[in-house]
């Protein structure tokens, strides 16, 4: 066909299919159907442009010209594109459980659920089944959470920076907090604690000194001016050595004397006792309210293993003032995070199950010796899928919780490891890793792509997913 078409550039400007043709012919009707006539006719467009270009430069039709199922894959790929979801499920074998940039923790079934079904169907959010009346949307939860810390109310914020705010704007702001220099601390991003105080409109007073601070150094500090001392937990550094801080009883028992209230940021407050996953045990805010804490906020997508929010428990007086400052209904929660904070909170209730339930401490659970099994199994399977350019070897690693929690604590954990042979090449093999159905994304350590086994969901999926970028190579 295309050796009938003389080789001027007229001729084939000719040759090419107008867009009206185009758009009449049979095979493009389930695209139309399906994307719709603007945006077949704007993809239709720019192949006919790449072709006009083809035949300035090179004299030559594209290939699809002669062959129109050509032309019909190329739309495809164009417009699926455009509906193809960015925020779609990855692997992620990083080594670090609590991974910020890969959206910190899992979520439960149960909290899947619940989204689900809030998405689907009105719900009583700010609306009192029993009365009748008018309910308060924090209500969804503060129930389950004072049953689980003993606080007398509480009030769920976005997250845990928004809770920090929220407390110090509707506690302090025009007034001075006093903080130790030892917690002066910068969580990532834009969050530091004395960017926070100024945004909340506090004075921020340091006292002690980096690595120590005493109770006489608070003491001392407190002014007519002063609203509150504020305790900071330093979860993603680790001071040790010659160090001294005060702790949170103390200071409750001097704030009460001074009739200044005492806040804590406590970043990723634990409900439950960590040690036998082999984490350290974190403070959780259940201790700090009974050591007279008036305010506690903690995050809800870290240890918690919940969504993105953060939770403000204490004093019901202190609760109130949050609960009615202007900033609290541009920092509230939407329905879907309070369902799925309440799945997650209902699963405290029989701490026995969150191994099961709650995918972090599932992770958090399982031994190296389970680990070195699944290994064993994936690297039989893989191997001559990957030879000879890759070899797959099992190496022993250590799994980091994340998110700035415990940053000094590991579980020994199992990598599947990549190394690159003849004709290999391990940044090639990261991007095709990245390019799968579900990316996989590994950690490149030691001339090696590495694949912490702690991270993954399920087994059979991930050698499904493996095998096929395998034989693709
Ligand atoms: C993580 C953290 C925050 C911020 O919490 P987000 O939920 O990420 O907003 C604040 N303070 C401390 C101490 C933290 O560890």
């Amino acid at each position: 066909m295309m050796t009938q078409v003389p080789d001027t550039p007229q001729a084939l400007y000719r040759a090419l299919p107008s867009m009206d043709s185009l758009l009449a012919d049979a095979a493009l009707a389930p695209l139309l159907q399906r994307y719709g006539k603007a945006a077949v006719k704007a993809a239709l467009d720019s192949q006919l442009r790449t072709a006009r270009e083809l035949i300035a430069q090179e004299r030559r039709l594209p290939a699809w010209c002669a062959n129109p199922a050509l032309l019909n894959g190329y739309l495809v790929d164009q417009l699926s594109k455009d509906y193809s979801h960015s925020l779609k499920p990855v692997w992620n074998l990083t080594g670090t459980i609590l991974h910020t940039n890969l959206g910190r923790a899992q979520q439960s079934e149960a909290a899947i659920r619940a989204v689900t079904s809030v998405m689907r169907y009105p719900t009583p959010l700010e609306f009192e089944l029993a009365a009748g009346e008018r309910g308060h949307r924090d209500n969804a939860i503060s129930g389950l959470i004072q049953r689980l810390t003993g606080a007398e109310a509480c009030c769920v914020v976005n997250n845990n920076a928004a809770a920090v705010l929220l407390m110090l704007s509707a506690v302090a702001a025009g007034k001075e907090v006093i903080v130790s220099r030892g917690e002066l601390v910068e969580i990532g991003g834009a969050f530091r604690i004395p960017d926070i105080m100024r945004q909340a409109g506090c004075t921020l007073v340091e006292v002690g000194s980096t690595n120590r601070t005493h109770l006489k150094d608070y003491e001392q500090a407190i002014t007519e001016n002063t609203a509150a001392i504020m305790k900071v937990h330093t979860s993603n550094y680790h001071i040790s050595g010659f160090t001294a801080a005060v702790e949170e009883a103390r200071l409750g028992q001097l704030c009460r004397e001074r009739g200044i209230s005492l806040i804590s940021d406590l970043g990723s407050g634990s409900l439950t006792d960590l040690r036998r996953f082999g984490l350290k045990q974190e403070p959780t805010p259940q201790a700090m309210l009974a050591d007279g804490v008036d305010l506690v906020s903690f995050s809800g997508d870290k240890l918690l293993g919940g969504p993105q929010s953060g939770l403000i428990v204490g004093k019901q007086a202190l609760i109130n003032k949050l609960q009615s400052h202007p900033l609290k209904r541009a920092l509230r929660c939407d329905k879907l995070i309070l369902a799925a904070l309440e799945a997650t909170l209902i699963h405290y209730l029989n701490p026995e199950t969150l191994d099961r339930e709650l995918p972090i401490m599932a992770k958090f659970a399982r031994s190296q010796a389970e680990l070195r099994q699944i290994g064993e199994r994936l690297q039989r399977a893989l191997a001559p899928l990957f030879a000879p350019s890759y070899g797959i070897e099992l190496v022993e690693c250590q799994t980091q919780v994340g998110s700035g929690s415990q940053p000094d604590t590991f579980l020994p954990s199992i990598a599947l490891c990549f190394n690159a042979q003849e004709g290999g090449s391990l940044t090639l093999l990261e991007q095709h890793f990245k390019q799968a159905q579900r990316p996989v994304i590994g950690r490149m350590a030691q001339d090696q792509l590495r694949l912490d086994l702690r991270g993954i969901d399920d087994e059979a999926e991930l050698l499904a997913e493996l095998s096929t970028l395998g034989v693709q190579l």
